[in-house]
């Protein structure tokens, strides 16, 4: 009889374990899908910097305070 090949050795039951997609290592249950706080935190802050792209800042003396932008209130 061969040993039957499922679960080994009582695993973690719940996820398929992922990896962290920064590191590697396997994801944390609290920082899903991340193995860290410090893997998350890492992460999001590329996506803030990602999300808050800075429009040229060499160019600053363009529609400014001009006071074009009341309409309405
Ligand atoms: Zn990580």
């Amino acid at each position: 009889m061969k040993p039957v090949d499922k679960a080994p050795g009582g695993g973690p039951g719940q996820g398929p374990g992922r990896l962290c997609p920064l590191c590697g290592k396997t994801e944390a249950h609290d920082f899903r899908p991340f193995c860290s706080r410090r893997c998350a935190d890492i992460d999001l802050g590329r996506w803030l910097r990602g999300a808050y792209v800075v429009p040229d800042q060499s160019d600053t003396s363009e529609e400014g305070e001009g006071g074009a932008g009341f309409s309405g209130e």
